[in-house]
């Protein structure tokens, strides 16, 4: 082997070849560090004294079927100028880290056609260790996405249990992509992406939320000049909310013995996107049983068919004509409700 192979093969720059070895069927190869290129690790300043070294061995891609490690005496330096007395930064492998860079490329590169388990039997490394070097890389590549062109985002909270309380997510709206997650809930939760949003000279033109106030004055608050979109999701939630007390109210109704048919069992039915009830089940034969015979429920049932219709409107004008419709069919609906209730 030669210093150039070092380079060639295993994209070491600026170490010396100086042995090869075989142990107990893996080669390993003792490289040596260029005196030339010492420096302080912090300040890289070159008025450093050498304090002893330790030998590191790092794993490296494979020769044939064989492992390869490399071998290090890794230099310890006292800098003049930062008084202190630091281990050299190593040019081919991350901070703490006991595999190198190429190394660390094949992994990445054998996981896009392999499960995490076959890798690391093919490379006779560790399941955590192949696991590791895959979060490590999403992390740099997207701990911190470039927010400079994000124009429409949307801000939402999941609950993840007891243990782990809340966590605030913000979606880029174009991608689908996940740009921030927050602990918590709430404003406080996205005060780190405020900051990073007004460092990226992003312009915001509509944020979609729930109706929660927390969002509606942080968004008011951080970007006033975007347009507030409840989104079609939470809308839908709300009503879906509504009808079912209404459904309980009937039921209450028929109990209290009015004459109303029963109810029961259709909770799940009324609550569902009609697109996805289930024929086979007979979903909606009994869903439009329930219906016909109890007016007030069919009628809101139809409102909220109706409510959803306004996300589908082809522009802004006729989305803006089928609200205005809606708020006047409803408004119908509540007084001859009221009527039906009295
Ligand atoms: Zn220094």
């Amino acid at each position: 082997m030669s210093t150039s192979l070092l380079y060639h093969a295993f994209g070491i720059v600026g170490y010396f070849y100086q042995s090869t070895c075989f142990i107990a069927g893996v080669i390993v190869v003792a490289i040596q560090a260029d005196h030339w290129r010492l420096r302080c690790p912090v300040c890289k300043s070159r008025e450093i004294h050498c304090r002893g070294k330790l030998v590191r061995r790092f794993r490296t891609v494979p020769v044939g079927q064989k492992a390869v490690y490399i071998d290090l005496p890794v230099q310890r330096v006292e800098c003049t100028r930062c008084q202190a007395v630091r281990q050299v930064k190593i040019q081919f492998a991350d901070e703490h880290k006991r595999y190198t860079r190429s190394f660390e490329r094949l992994v990445l590169d054998l996981s896009r056609h392999m499960t995490i388990q076959a890798v690391a039997r093919h490379l006779g490394v560790s399941w955590d260790l192949v696991k590791g070097i895959q979060k490590d890389n999403l992390n740099k590549r997207y701990r911190l996405p470039k927010l400079a062109k994000i124009k429409r985002i949307a801000l939402d909270e999941i609950y993840q249990g007891k243990k782990l309380g809340y966590l605030t997510i913000v979606l880029d709206l174009q991608r689908g992509a996940v740009i921030f997650v927050g602990n918590g809930k709430g404003a406080d939760a996205l005060i780190p992406f405020w900051k990073r949003l007004k460092r990226s000279g992003a312009r915001i033109e509509a944020v979609a939320t729930d109706m929660g106030p927390a969002y509606i004055s942080a968004v008011r608050a951080n970007i006033p000049d975007a347009t507030l979109v409840f989104d079609h999701f939470h809308i839908i939630k709300l009503f879906n909310e509504k009808l079912t007390k209404l459904r309980q109210d009937l039921q209450r109704e028929a109990e209290n013995g009015l004459g109303k048919p029963v109810l029961k069992g259709i909770r799940w039915l009324l609550l569902k996107n009609p697109d996805n009830l289930d024929d086979k089940r007979n979903e909606r034969q009994r869903l439009d049983e329930a219906l016909k015979l109890n007016e007030p429920l069919a009628t809101a049932y139809y409102m909220k068919e109706e409510l959803r219709n306004i996300w589908h409107q082809p522009d802004k004008l006729s989305a803006q004509n089928a609200l205005d419709e809606w708020v006047k069919k409803s408004r119908c609906f509540g007084c001859q409700h009221a009527q039906a209730i009295l």
